[in-house]
């Protein structure tokens, strides 16, 4: 019976799996070798149908269209295409779609320009603040265009109406490169793809390619503000993200506007003060700057390499310098900023244009109630799917599940599902995502991690930890980038795991809570203006979550731990705080405003 249905079963997937476009095989046949190969998790399969509830499930149920869901089949970890790559239908992401929103009536045209935007060229949150912010200031009726790099890595399948729009020339190290520039709608955001005839942003990934990357960037800076030259388009607002487009800001009042760019004014948003973008005197000349000019300390010399020989230039400290407002990602990560770090003196004394503003979510991508990746939608008053979603993550990786007499999967005896979708790096605290593995399994609860490292050392230490754990039947380690697995795990979860060193925003968190996924965070940046203690009496009305404030284990063990017992013994609690942390409003709805009356203020009007 077990051996008819899993033949079944993946009788239903081949079927489906040749609609999957010729592309997308390759890609499952690389992911499905690593995936099972690596973690030998296919042995689990066979456990997890030797679990009788699960077997009167399959027997009775068959497929997640038994609690009325169409199309879809209970997945499985010996499933020929895993489930997270499955053909998904697309979504209507026209900004008019989200727009029960007001029209603004100062309207303006913003151009931003970026090296990261959601989904075609993600990393971490910067692109889905850049897609989110764009969206929400094109429903409220301004003009916005973004301007990215063309990557060779970007996923072009995402890109509607593709045109050449524009051929010139712009200036590197003495030479000026044949450029074509393309329009197309990503997320139903009008985007300039900017491409070089030179090796520049050639490569498998965004960032870490064979070419130097602040070159690269620094001739993108450079190629978008002559674009605008050579088009005659001229917004209101250049919007710079990061160290990479922090030299336009220089290039703009140093060399553009006094030549034809009059109108523009520029915002800088920093998404994260770690990396400044270091730069040597003669690099910044390969833009045509004349790199000496700016090494003073009221100019962009890196503040870290004072007396060193030589002295470098900071790209984001020149960038802070030369725009007209400053924003960073949270009101707590701007104190911090305020406070410590090598550009704490710049922030100073460029504090009257410094803003912190909270990031947003888009809650038309990221809606639980009508997410093309979930095989239940749910939302706060109508929560049954998010426990389809928990079972079908649970069967699709392996991990131990149950079903109650009306095959309704139950949330609360096998313990909590915690989720914890990251860049493997430092600022994220790795060894307490390792240690929450451990403490997790200590506590009977269930836990996947969802990470990436593009650092080989850290890969490693958790390909080890992979190895160790996904054999068993609580724990998933995957290390891989997977937007499609990152919205079915937000729905899945029932605790998001955020640990952070140091957070400016966090989206994670925001993420998770929208899709019912309760959050448990270190207190820090963003992290601690979005995620309020249950514990804290003298702010009940906020509490949302658990928070703790050490980066020693025992601090996060503590908050796991009341965590746990909220989630075992208050089931009624537990539940209407699910439904509270889903009505939180962290849209670019209630946060798009204020950076519209930032614009505002520093626009000229001709
Ligand atoms: P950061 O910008 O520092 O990476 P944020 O929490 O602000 O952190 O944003 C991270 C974004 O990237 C979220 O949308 C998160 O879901 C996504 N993400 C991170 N790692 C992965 C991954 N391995 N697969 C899919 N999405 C990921």
């Amino acid at each position: 019976m077990e051996c008819a249905f899993v033949g079944k079963f993946c009788n239903t997937l081949l079927v489906n799996s040749r609609r999957l476009k010729i592309k997308r095989r390759a890609e499952m046949r690389s992911h499905s070798k690593f995936y099972s190969s690596k973690f030998k998790i296919t042995s689990v399969l066979s456990q997890a149908n030797h679990n009788p509830s699960l077997q009167v499930a399959t027997e009775k149920q068959g497929s997640p269209a038994g609690f009325g869901l169409g199309e879809w089949v209970w997945p499985s970890p010996g499933d020929e295409i895993p489930f997270w790559m499955n053909k998904f239908p697309s979504t209507d992401l026209s900004p008019e779609v989200s727009a029960d929103i007001e029209k603004d009536s100062n309207l303006l045209h913003i151009i931003h320009v970026t090296a990261e935007m959601a989904p075609i060229a993600k990393v971490g949150g910067l692109g889905d603040v850049v897609t989110g912010l764009a969206r929400a200031c094109l429903s409220c009726g301004h003009t916005v265009d973004v301007m990215l790099p063309f990557y060779e890595c970007i996923q072009r399948q995402e890109i509607n109406d593709l045109e050449l729009i524009t051929t010139y020339y712009s200036y590197h190290d003495g030479d000026w490169v044949p450029i074509k520039a393309y329009r197309g709608l990503v997320s139903g955001v009008p985007v300039i793809f900017v491409e070089s005839s030179n090796q520049f942003f050639k490569g498998q990934y965004v960032y870490g390619g064979s070419y130097n990357e602040l070159e690269a960037y620094l001739f993108f800076s450079r190629a978008c503000l002559e674009w605008m030259q050579v088009t005659g388009v001229h917004p209101d607002i250049i919007h710079v993200h990061e160290w990479q487009t922090g030299a336009l800001p220089l290039l703009y009042w140093d060399m553009y506007h006094l030549l034809s760019l009059k109108k523009p004014r520029i915002v800088l948003t920093i998404h994260n003060m770690e990396h400044y973008g270091e730069c040597r005197k003669e690099q910044l000349g390969k833009c045509g700057l004349d790199g000496s000019i700016y090494g003073t300390e009221d100019k962009a010399v890196d503040d870290l390499t004072i007396g060193h020989n030589p002295e470098r230039l900071s790209l984001l400290k020149g960038g802070i310098v030369y725009s007209n407002a400053v924003i960073t990602v949270s009101p707590t990560y701007l104190k911090e900023t305020l406070c410590s770090g090598w550009l704490a003196s710049t922030l100073i004394s460029n504090r009257d244009k410094y803003f912190g503003i909270l990031n947003g979510i888009d809650t038309v991508i990221w809606n639980p109630a009508t997410d093309v990746f979930l095989p239940a939608k749910f939302h706060a008053h109508k929560p049954k799917g998010k426990k389809i979603c928990k079972h079908y993550v649970q069967r699709g990786l392996g991990l131990e599940c149950s079903l109650d007499d009306n095959h309704v999967p139950e949330t609360t005896e096998n313990g909590p599902l915690i989720v914890c979708i990251t860049r493997l790096v430092a600022q994220k605290g790795l060894h307490l995502i390792t240690h929450a593995i451990k403490h997790t399994e200590e506590l009977g609860g269930q836990m996947i991690v969802l990470g990436k490292a593009s650092d080989g050392r850290i890969q490693r230490e958790f390909e080890d930890l992979a190895n160790l754990h996904n054999q068993g039947s609580s724990i998933r380690i995957l290390l891989m980038y997977s937007e499609e697995l990152s919205h079915m795990l937000y729905a899945a979860a029932d605790m998001v795991l955020v640990p952070s060193i140091y957070e400016p925003c966090g989206l994670a968190q925001m993420i998770g809570m929208h899709y019912g996924a309760v959050p448990v965070v270190r207190k820090t940046g963003g992290l601690a203006d979005t995620v309020f203690d249950m514990d804290d009496l003298s702010n009940h009305e906020m509490a949302n979550g658990f928070v703790f404030e050490g980066i020693e284990e025992g601090s996060l063990n503590s908050a796991l731990d009341r965590a746990f017992r909220y989630y075992r013994d208050k089931p009624d609690e537990w539940n209407s705080t699910v439904q509270k942390v889903m009505e939180i409003d962290n849209s670019w709805n209630n946060t798009a405003g204020k950076y519209v009356k930032i614009y505002n203020s520093v626009r000229v009007v001709c």
